[in-house]
Order: C-alpha cells, then structure tokens, then sequence
C-alpha cells in the first residue's frame, strides 16, 4: 500500500539498475513510466514487467526533448560499464550532459523532484581514501574515461545550478560499484566477467596485478538507499555516496568468484587500462545520516544471490524465475 501513487519517470529503466528500480517502484505501488534507448538495456530484462497495467515503456534517447506529464524522475540512462561508455563517447557524453538538460528541463516545467545516479567516477583515481563527498576528485579531463567521468561530472554542475537558480528540488546520489542480476552476460564490468568467466571456465582477467581495490554494493541495497534518497525533505540535495564501504582488491574478489563457483578457471594477467583508479570506497557517514541507510548484504551472500542468474542466462533459459520470485513477487 502506497500513501500516495505516483506517476514516475525512470529513464534508462531498462537497464541493470533501472530494472530493479522499476521492480521496486512497482512493488511499492506506483505507475512507472519506462524511458530507454536500448542502447546497453533491453527488453528482455524488462520483459516480466510488461504485463502490469502500470508500468509503460517508451523507446526513446534522453538527448532529445520530451514533453510528457510525470509526478517524480529518476534520471539513470547512461552506459554504466567502460567497455560500453567508451564504445561511442561522444554519445556519452551527450547521453550525460544533453540527457541532464532535458530532464533537468522537464522538471522544471513541472515542477518536481529529480534524482541523478552520479558516480564515484567523479572522485577519478582518488588521493583521498575512504572518499567522502566533500573530496573533489583527482580526474583526467581528456583521457578514455573521461567521456564518463566529466559528463556525470557536468550533469552533477547542471542539477546544482538548476537548483541554485530554478529551485529545482534535487537529489544526487554518487553510486560506488554495484551488482547483481540483471547484468548482462557481456556488460564487461569486473563482477559480472568473472562469473562468466568462472562458469564457462574461461581464464579470469585480471587487468594489471589485482592490487586494485573497488567497494562493492549488492543491487537490492542501492535501489533501498535511492529510493530513500528520493524521499528525503527538499533540503536534502546530496551529493550522497551510496554503496558498500567493504574494500576488496580485484584478486581477492576473483579468488572468492573462484571458490563460490568451484570453478577450475586459471587467473591470467592482462594489461591494466589507462586511468584505471587505484583504489575507491564509499564513506558513507552522511547516507547513514540523511537515509539512514546502510548496506546489509555483503560480497560473498551477494555474489550468491547473483551467480545462479548468470547459470540460467549461461543455460539459454528464460532469466532465473527463482531470482525473479527474489527480487518482486509481480514478476511471476
Ligand atoms: P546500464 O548500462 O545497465 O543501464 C543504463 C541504461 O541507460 C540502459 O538501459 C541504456 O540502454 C540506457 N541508455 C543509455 N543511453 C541512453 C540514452 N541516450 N537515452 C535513453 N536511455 C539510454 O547501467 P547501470 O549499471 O544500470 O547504470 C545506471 C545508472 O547508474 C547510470 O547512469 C550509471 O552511470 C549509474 N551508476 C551505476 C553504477 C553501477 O555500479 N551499476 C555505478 C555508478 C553510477
Ligand atoms: N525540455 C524537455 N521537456 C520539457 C521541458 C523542457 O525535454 O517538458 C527540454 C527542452 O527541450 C530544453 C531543455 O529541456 O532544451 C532545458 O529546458 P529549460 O527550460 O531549462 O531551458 P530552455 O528551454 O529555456 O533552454
Ligand atoms: N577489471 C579486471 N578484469 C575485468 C574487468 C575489470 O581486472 O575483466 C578491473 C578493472 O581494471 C578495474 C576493476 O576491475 O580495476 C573494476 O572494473 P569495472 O569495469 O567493473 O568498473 P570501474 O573500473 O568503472 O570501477
């Protein structure tokens, strides 16, 4: 039971993130308006969803205007992983400036709240550690990752300035390295490859020596922590680190993909990517403090809950309904 149903704009909904959102909004009662390009998201994931009279999808690229009447956005499309973001990155940084616009224009005219999915990619390759979000990063302006990295840079300036100037009620949440099902087998982030990788029995690649670190965030909590951000007194702007402050380098993560997956795969050592950061973990004093929130599920429970989605997708087979039962009761 909602208080009051809401009309709601995810765009990039059907996306690894968005999927979830649109499951949760759902759930909580509310109408979903889906927006996507389909660029990196597809239909298949959104696909269980169809069926429910108040959720709608509508194809369509965040860099052009829309006009259309919704109560609450959620502004997430954007190519996540390096593999995609750098794939056209004159379109991503398009997809993060140019979508901020319009969307940031479209609340305007409306008058109502937006929530921007930044990123802890604005810290670049931090010299701060833990990051807090007071730290203004240590991020190249014109290197491969910059496409990413200052387009949410960029987006952050427009949803402040359209808040300094326009009163615009906004909320920044800067997510720290998130996964779960619903990624794709070829998304190309570090979770889910070495699953893929370990179940296939593929070598793992690990990009440089392993010694890298990133905090990773279970999905079911981030989409907690967002919609909590959403529903904060206007006051509450962010930005607002959300993730898990658990530090692991990308060894020892390959190693516990390993050992939960009782796979034979042999690790191998592949050149590391310019810019990579080194190391990168969420404080998250002020999520604890605005939201009260905090991460509940830790990388070993979370990368159990997600490898059985990666053997159904291996299988062929129509995504796991088990996990589907797991992550919304509507979807079976
Ligand atoms: P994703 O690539 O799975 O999803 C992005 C979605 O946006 C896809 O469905 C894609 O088709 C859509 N999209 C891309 N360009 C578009 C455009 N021009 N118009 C309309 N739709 C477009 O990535 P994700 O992990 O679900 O990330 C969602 C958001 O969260 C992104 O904005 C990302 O920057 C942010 N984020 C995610 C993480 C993470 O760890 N997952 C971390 C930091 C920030
Ligand atoms: N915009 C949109 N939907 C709307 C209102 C605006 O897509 O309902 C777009 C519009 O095309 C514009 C952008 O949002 O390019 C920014 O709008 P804003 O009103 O801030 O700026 P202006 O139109 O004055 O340039
Ligand atoms: N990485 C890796 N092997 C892979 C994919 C990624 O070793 O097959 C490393 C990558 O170099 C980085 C870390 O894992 O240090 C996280 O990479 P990801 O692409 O998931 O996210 P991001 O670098 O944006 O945090």
């Amino acid at each position: 039971m909602v208080l009051r149903q809401k009309r709601i704009l995810v765009t990039g909904g059907a996306g690894f993130l968005g999927t979830h959102l649109c499951q949760k909004l759902l759930e909580d009662g509310h109408e979903i308006l889906c927006v996507d390009n389909f660029f990196t998201g597809s239909r298949r994931n959104i696909e269980h969803l169809l069926d429910n009279k108040r959720f709608e999808l509508l194809r369509h690229d965040v860099t052009f205007p829309l006009f259309i009447e919704v109560d609450e956005i959620y502004n997430l499309a954007c190519p996540a992983s390096p593999v995609h973001y750098q794939f056209d990155p004159v379109q991503t940084t398009k997809t993060s400036v140019l979508g901020a616009i319009n969307m940031l224009g479209l609340a305007k005219r409306l008058k109502i709240p937006i929530l921007q999915t930044s990123t802890s990619e604005v810290y670049g390759d931090p010299t701060v550690h833990p990051q807090p979000e007071s730290y203004w990063g240590h991020v190249n302006p014109n290197g491969i990752r910059s496409c990413y990295d200052e387009g949410k840079r960029c987006a952050e300036t427009l949803f402040f300035d359209y808040h300094r100037q326009h009163k615009l009620k906004i909320k920044v949440a800067r997510i720290f390295n998130t996964y779960g099902p619903f990624m794709r087998l070829d998304d190309g982030r570090v979770v889910s490859n070495f699953i893929r990788q370990a179940l296939l029995g593929e070598d793992i690649t690990i990009f440089g020596d392993g010694s890298q670190t990133r905090s990773f965030c279970y999905v079911t909590d981030l989409i907690d922590g967002l919609v909590r951000l959403m529903n904060t007194p206007a006051e509450v702007t962010g930005p607002i680190n959300i993730g898990n402050p658990g530090e692991f380098s990308i060894l020892e993560l390959a190693e516990t993909v390993l050992a939960l997956t009782g796979s034979r795969s042999s690790i191998i050592r592949l050149p590391l990517p310019a810019d990579d950061p080194k190391q990168r973990c969420p404080d998250i004093a002020s999520a604890q403090k605005f939201l009260g929130w905090q991460p509940n599920i830790a990388l070993e429970e979370g990368l159990k809950r997600t490898i059985p989605f990666f053997e159904n997708l291996l299988r062929g087979g129509p995504q796991s309904t088990a996990e589907l039962r797991i992550a919304s009761p509507l979807a079976v």
